[in-house]
């Protein structure tokens, strides 16, 4: 019997392994993406731990190399929802009963594992599955996935000594319950470490998760799933569903022991889940907590006292790093016709040494986007943007007959409500608004209104003044805001992630903030010399 009040281990961020040349994380990368390659998977349903074969099934290629096979994917349905449902309520009985310190456990070795043996076979998956850059695979599926465990089992020990005061003659506590039914973990293509963390994190709070991946993410997901398992995570506390999301979306959310919906993905797709959990409501046991980040439209606002070389980084970096398709890309950007000429030299210089291409390739810089759907829908949106008459500063260009590779392309318009200043791509497009110097005040209102996100943003400026004055302006534009620094890379326990309005229920992945959600309190009063009659004083 453990009756100490045990201290866990104290975070630190995982160091970003370089891979330059000459490096062993270099070589060892090298072989896992090459032997990974020479394999073909059969990735099912799992359910209460077992495999469960459906025969709907999908072939999945890789982005950048159509022709390559990754394997198939047998596809959830009701049948599978419901046998998830039973498992997870199995599952939950003895999970949630479970010490704390033994579900941490779970995690903190999957972190360890992670870090170590898994670490190289896990970015190759995310590599070759999302067309990745052995950077970018490093910084998502290893790093961000070993924080997010070791991190929050850090939150969850905070979270558990929350506790309130006691008057004198009782004693008051509170105890952190899992919710009271299953919770729908369902994850976007985009980042491994959040496929990871969706269903990890209710997981750890003694949750069972009914977790359904994103098909075009599938392999490192499946990945995700092995890895748990061998850390130890029992059967049944995460059962994993692939599938088409209605197929396994409207099956569950149909379900009265649906307790919470832990949602990162578009906007669309979020708000037609909440629509439903709403038309549902009545049906519920509890009322299902809902989580969920989704869209950005992230901007840099350069004031005419920034440094036009670290503004043009940004651009670059923020922009078309993993193709820009990270939520947090910078995707419009507002600078003083006084910077334009050098902000434009210098963007133009570093993309010159832009490499686009394969992943196996470690010089190239950009990759290929996620499939033929999001390649079409870009690429409509630059043939819009040629045909009405807007200036493509630079790329412009695409080829999907290999892989789908789109240029990094920036458009400078006009009208600075242009189509493309406002929807969110999910692609490697910038677009560009020069803006009088004198007009500096007028800006702010203008990024702030221009679209219905405030996900991310950035200021550059020298001017502390300028700097004040964008944070005041632009408070509801951005939950994560940068100041002289690209708005995309959040790094768990030290920025963390989500934002308002049209992004999401801005509830922190990464923080003590989203551990919150998983949680049911129930408040303990004992009062140890109970009255023995009911009279009060007042009443003589
Ligand atoms: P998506 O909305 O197309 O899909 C997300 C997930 O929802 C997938 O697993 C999909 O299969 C599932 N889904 C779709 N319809 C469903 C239904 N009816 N029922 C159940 N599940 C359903 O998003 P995506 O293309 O995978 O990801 C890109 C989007 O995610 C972008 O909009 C991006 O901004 C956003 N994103 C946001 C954050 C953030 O933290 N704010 C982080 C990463 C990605």
């Amino acid at each position: 019997m453990n009756n100490a009040r045990v201290l866990v281990p104290s975070p630190v961020n995982e160091p970003v392994l370089s891979y330059a040349p000459g490096t062993p994380e270099r070589e060892a990368q090298k072989q896992a993406l090459a032997a990974l390659k020479q394999e073909t998977f059969e990735i099912t349903p799992i359910i209460n731990g077992k495999r469960i074969p459906t025969g709907r099934t999908e072939t999945v290629h890789a982005p950048h190399e159509r022709a390559h096979e990754i394997g198939t994917v047998h596809k959830a349905g009701a049948p599978e929802v419901e046998h998830a449902i039973a498992a997870s309520m199995a599952a939950r009985a003895e999970w949630s009963a479970l010490p704390w310190e033994q579900r941490a456990s779970v995690f903190l070795k999957a972190a360890d594992l992670l870090a170590g043996p898994w670490r190289a076979r896990m970015n190759a998956a995310t590599m070759l599955g999302q067309s990745k850059n052995v950077h970018q695979a490093e910084i998502d599926s290893a790093c961000e996935l070993i924080d997010f465990f070791r991190f929050n089992v850090a939150y969850m020990a905070e979270l558990y000594e929350q506790q309130p005061g006691s008057a004198p003659g009782i004693w008051n506590q509170l105890q952190y319950r899992p919710l009271d039914g299953f919770v729908f973990a369902v994850t976007p293509f985009n980042f491994t470490a959040i496929a990871g963390n969706l269903p990890g994190a209710p997981a750890m709070l003694g949750n069972a998760v009914l977790w359904k991946p994103s098909t075009t993410s599938i392999l490192s997901n499946y990945f995700v799933y092995l890895l748990l398992e061998e850390a130890g995570l029992p059967p049944g506390v995460i059962n994993f569903l692939p599938g088409d999301g209605p197929d396994v979306g409207d099956p569950t959310l149909d379900s009265e022991d649906l307790a919470g919906l832990h949602f990162t993905g578009s906007t669309g797709t979020f708000q037609h889940l909440w629509k439903t959990i709403g038309m549902n409501i009545a049906g519920y046991r509890s009322y299902p907590r809902i989580v969920g980040e989704t869209g950005g439209k992230d901007f840099i606002v350069a004031h005419p006292s920034a440094d036009a070389k670290a503004v043009a980084t940004a651009i670059v970096r923020g922009g078309f790093e993993y193709q820009g398709q990270k939520c947090s890309a910078a995707s419009r950007v507002y600078v003083p016709n006084t910077l334009w000429p050098k902000i434009k030299e210098y963007v133009l210089e570093q993309l010159a040494e832009v490499k686009m291409g394969p992943v196996d390739d470690f010089s190239n810089f950009v990759n290929a986007v996620i499939d033929q759907k999001s390649f079409d829908k870009i690429t409509g949106y630059i043939d819009r943007a040629k045909n009405d008459v807007v200036e493509v500063v630079a790329g412009g260009t695409y080829d999907d007959s290999e892989g789908f590779f789109i240029a990094p392309t920036i458009l400078r318009v006009d009208d600075p409500h242009y189509v493309t200043m406002r929807e969110e791509l999910f692609g490697p497009v910038v677009t560009l608004y020069v803006y009088d110097a004198n007009d500096f005040d007028d800006v702010l209102p203008l990024v702030d209104s221009t679209s219905p996100y405030a996900l991310t943003g950035s200021i550059f400026a020298q001017d502390r003044y300028a700097v004040n004055q964008a944070l005041k302006g632009l408070q509801d534009a951005a939950g994560n805001f940068y100041i002289n620094d690209k708005p995309t890379g959040a790094v768990v326990g030290q920025q963390p992630f989500g934002g308002g309005r049209a992004s999401g229920t801005n509830d922190k992945a990464g923080s003590i903030l989203n551990l919150i959600r998983w949680v049911s309190p129930r408040t303990i009063k004992e009062t140890f010399n109970p009255p023995h009659h009911f009279g009060y004083p007042y009443l003589r």
